[in-house]
């Protein structure tokens, strides 16, 4: 069986902890490799190496670094199909969806290859007799990142790809459900002509995570997760003086108006609410229809093609999604489609006994759809995060502005009107961190930031965009003065412009 260990100063290295977790292939349910658990040693063995090449990086001029960076998207492009092809077995997500994740997380690795302008100063002529102020941004050292199962190649690249642009040393803990991708995505770091120890990878659970937080030398960790683990790492790594950002669940409404386009709007749900399983951090999972009306006219259309959803392993290119990552997740999901059918809200699709012919072992089920969910019910205010969407009737628009507002996550959200007002007044005032105004997942491109609100991110910046280089970089401020004769003594006054 392939056992994947770690990638340490530009090597392959066996995990020599003795403990390890199966990766499995959820389209078939096997067990296709094993992953090493690392040690607090292993650990700290990863950061010893990080620290000795950080300095001579941080000192490659940004350029330099940027054409890493470019020949690192060379390779990817090179090895695409065998990477989507390995990130949908050990996923479950389809090929082309798979090849998605790969495209966003390059878009990102793409910015950063703009670091030379990213990281210039500002400069402020005269100041003061004598006196001008600049600022520099300047890398911060050693720095990790800890990332889910959901996208393995996306998230990583979001963390590294700023972050080793801008002259740091990487640690990445990717999610030990499906370490393959970032391992070969290191591989080709290196290929690409980064120095080794540059970006290490550590596989491993708790243990790993608890050694990054605590580790001296670790300056600055990105997390995304699920929120609970968010604001764990969030506590733990500030109480040691690190700079966190922490990005965790989720519960995106979708507002449905009246006067929606409603086969644009049904067509949003099904690829928002299904996609991917509904194992995204921005699916929709909750739609709200505006009125007695729009809730009809959204069902008629909606539930038959919940119940047309095409279902299939991750090898077949036109199923609309294929099994979810592991068989507990499975059983997760159901166990909230039982709590929505006690809490009393109406199952009008049941997936619940999707069985995939030749594939009786895999990790499947079917689209499931909950009409008449009220904002009292756990479905409601819990991520489920699985093929479930569920429909919360609004009476008006102002009640349909308040759910996503009262919601405790914040990620993301989105309106679909044909009345600018209303989309504008909407953006405005819902509290939540993405919005869409006609596009259901808002994911903002990589030259702006993507973040949550309220439980669904811990920190104050955002990734990727301008933010991510803010978040791997600390800030110097020189102030000089060339006195060329102007002498004023000693001053005992804390100086002023005045
Ligand atoms: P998870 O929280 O279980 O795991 C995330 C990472 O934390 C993994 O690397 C894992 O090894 C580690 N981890 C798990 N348990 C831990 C513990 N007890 N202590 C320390 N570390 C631990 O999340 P997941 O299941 O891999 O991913 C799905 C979650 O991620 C969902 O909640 C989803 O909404 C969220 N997510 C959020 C975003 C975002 O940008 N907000 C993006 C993608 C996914």
């Amino acid at each position: 069986m392939r056992e994947i260990g770690h990638f340490i100063g530009g090597k392959h290295v066996p995990g020599t902890s003795g403990r390890y977790a199966d990766v499995w292939q959820p389209m078939t349910g096997e067990v296709i490799a094993r992953v090493a658990l690392a040690s607090k040693d292993e650990l700290r063995a990863a950061v010893e190496n990080a620290k000795a090449a950080q300095p001579a990086w941080a000192a490659t001029n940004p350029q330099r670094r940027a054409r890493v960076l470019m020949k690192f998207l060379e390779l990817v492009h090179r090895d695409y199909d065998a990477l989507a092809e390995l990130l949908a077995r050990e996923h479950g997500k389809t090929i082309p969806d798979a090849r998605g994740d790969i495209q966003r997380g390059l878009e990102v690795v793409e910015f950063a290859v703009g670091i030379p302008h990213l990281m210039k100063g500002d400069y402020s002529d005269g100041a003061g007799p004598g006196i001008d102020i600049y600022s520099m941004r300047q890398a911060l050292g050693v720095v990790a990142g800890i990332t889910p199962f959901n996208f393995p190649a996306m998230i990583p690249m979001w963390k590294f790809g700023p972050a080793i642009a801008c002259g740091n040393a990487f640690i990445l803990k990717p999610s030990e459900r499906d370490p393959g991708v970032p391992m070969h995505l290191a591989e080709l770091m290196l290929e690409a002509g980064l120095p080794p120890g540059i970006l290490n990878v550590v596989n491993g659970d708790k243990e790993a995570v608890d050694g990054i937080l605590d580790d001296p030398d670790i300056q600055a960790v990105g997390f995304v997760g699920s929120s609970s683990i968010a604001q764990y790492i969030y506590a733990r790594g500030a109480a040691n003086g690190k700079r966190i950002q922490g990005f965790g669940g989720a519960k995106n409404h979708m507002i449905i108006m009246p006067d929606a386009d409603m086969d644009q709007a049904v067509d949003a749900l099904i690829g928002a609410g299904y996609g991917s399983a509904g194992e995204r951090c921005m699916a929709i999972s909750v739609a709200v229809p505006v009125g007695q009306d729009a809730a009809e006219r959204l069902l008629e259309k909606l539930v038959p093609r919940v119940e047309s959803l095409k279902i299939g392993p991750s090898t077949d290119n036109s199923a609309d999604f294929g099994p979810l990552v592991t068989r507990e997740a499975v059983e997760r999901v159901k166990g909230y489609v039982d709590i929505g059918l006690k809490e009393g809200a109406k199952l009008l699709v049941d997936g619940r006994n999707f069985k995939l012919q030749g594939y009786e072992n895999g990790f499947y089920m079917g689209g499931c759809l909950f009409d008449h969910v009220t904002a009292d019910m756990r479905i409601y205010k819990e991520e489920i995060f699985g093929p479930v969407l569920s429909v919360v009737r609004a009476p008006d628009y102002k009640e349909a502005l308040r759910l996503p507002t009262e919601h405790e996550y914040g990620n993301g959200v989105a309106i679909f009107t044909r009345d600018g007002d209303a989309a504008r007044d909407f953006a405005s005032k819902v509290n939540v961190g993405m919005v869409g105004i006609n596009v259901p997942i808002p994911v903002p491109l990589a030259y702006h930031t993507f973040g949550g609100w309220k439980r669904s991110g811990f920190g104050d910046l955002n990734q990727h965009g301008p933010d991510g280089v803010r978040f791997y970089t600390k800030t110097k401020t020189v102030t000089s003065r060339w006195p060329s004769g102007v002498k004023d003594g000693a001053e005992f006054v804390i100086p002023t412009m005045n």
